[in-house]
């Protein structure tokens, strides 16, 4: 019997026949998530068509740990450079509620008025920011998320900053294959990221706040040395006479400042991307910059410079995961960690025997 209790045993009590639940996840959503296996040549045919989810899912694959997914990528990155190089890299910085994203949508929507295409990207090392706090949710950049011509990919979330950081670094070379002729590499500026988004783009902007005492408000030295534009947020209301002190404070600070290779001096503009004033002067900046630096030589130098700073880095990833990854390293690690602090051995004993056993298992992988 389906239900014992039923029985005339169990006199007053009566359970009815039950309802099947409805099922927790919707058998057709499955369906819908099954995606469409692209060969690498009809990744790289979609990407140069400026096929927006097809980019998509191929910066996916640029982020995914997964080594059948990187050997994909590193197929379709390679097919897209000859096809990438030609877009404006711009790094934005600034700390927390400077109003970046604010800052982003205006920029950005001033550009796409232009007839430009834009990415937005972010190097975000700590996975807490991409959990929606800094650029995890498009709704921080309300217009822009509506334009076709904008393209926001949120930071790579898993990993090291460097491992982030090249991710992001090559997501810029499918976007620029894709036709987005602008580039943002937002960060926050609180920490290393700074660098590894100036040496990926072509002009670094770091916002800054007037009136918050403190004129520098925790941004290191180096990343004011970094920056080609300081510009100065929320210049509206009652807050413009600060905003042209904090302004003249910056164009101060800056002359004690070693001249930079560029042979460019960085300017400081006050300006209000809430209120949209004063952001064709931002760019206006930045085009005088890219004038500059394109007759000087710079542009070229640096972009040279770059390639071989992430050639490098490329190299010391992969010696480093190959290191990891090598099965007799994995099973020797723990063990002679644990030697290390038992005393048994030295530290650099220690990192020798396991240099030693990854060189002796090199070919057997
Ligand atoms: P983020 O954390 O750097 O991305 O900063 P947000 O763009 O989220 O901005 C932080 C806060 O500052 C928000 O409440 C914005 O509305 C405000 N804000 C941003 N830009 C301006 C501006 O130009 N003027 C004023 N008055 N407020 C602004």
């Amino acid at each position: 019997m389906e239900h014992p209790e039923n029985d005339d045993l169990y006199r007053g009590l009566k359970v009815n026949k039950g309802v099947a639940d409805v099922p927790t996840v919707n058998p057709y959503l499955k369906k819908r998530l099954q995606r469409k296996e692209y060969t690498p040549s009809e990744f790289v045919e979609g990407i140069l068509k400026g096929n927006i989810t097809i980019l998509s899912q191929a910066v996916t694959l640029v982020e995914s740990a997964k080594y059948e997914h990187q050997q994909l990528a590193q197929e379709i990155i390679e097919k897209c450079l000859p096809h990438a190089g030609k877009s404006v890299r711009i790094g934005i910085t600034g700390v927390p509620g400077a109003g970046k994203s604010t800052s982003i949508d205006a920029f950005g929507m001033h550009l796409i008025k232009e007839g430009r295409k834009l990415a937005v990207l972010a190097i975000d090392p700590s996975s807490e920011r991409s959990k929606g706090s800094i650029l995890g949710d498009k709704t921080r950049m309300e217009a822009l998320s509506r334009e076709k011509n904008a393209f926001i990919r949120p930071s790579p979330s898993a990993g090291s900053l460097g491992g982030v950081a090249r991710k992001t670094r090559e997501t810029i070379v499918l976007c620029e294959a894709a036709g987005f002729d602008t580039v943002f590499v937002e960060t926050v500026g609180v920490g290393q990221s700074e660098t590894a988004v100036h040496s990926m783009v072509d002009f670094f902007l770091l916002i800054q706040l007037a009136g918050t005492g403190d004129e520098l408000q925790g941004i290191k030295r180096g990343i004011m040395e970094m920056a080609d534009g300081i510009i100065i947020n929320k210049a509206d209301g009652d807050n413009i006479d600060k905003a042209n002190l904090a302004a003249a404070q910056f164009k101060n600070a800056l002359h004690l400042f070693p001249p930079a290779d560029s042979g460019w001096f960085p300017k400081v503009l006050t300006y209000s991307g809430y209120y949209n004033l004063r952001i064709k002067e931002i760019w206006d900046m930045v085009g005088e910059y890219m004038e500059f630096t394109k007759k000087n030589g710079y542009f070229n130098f640096k972009r040279n410079e770059q390639a071989k700073y992430w050639m490098y880095e490329s190299i010391n990833d992969t010696l480093r995961e190959t290191f990891y990854h090598n099965p007799a390293v994995e099973g020797m690690l723990a063990r002679t960690e644990q030697q290390v602090l038992n005393n048994e051995i030295s530290s650099f004993v220690a990192a020798k025997r396991m240099m030693d056993l990854f060189l002796e298992n090199l070919s057997k992988k």
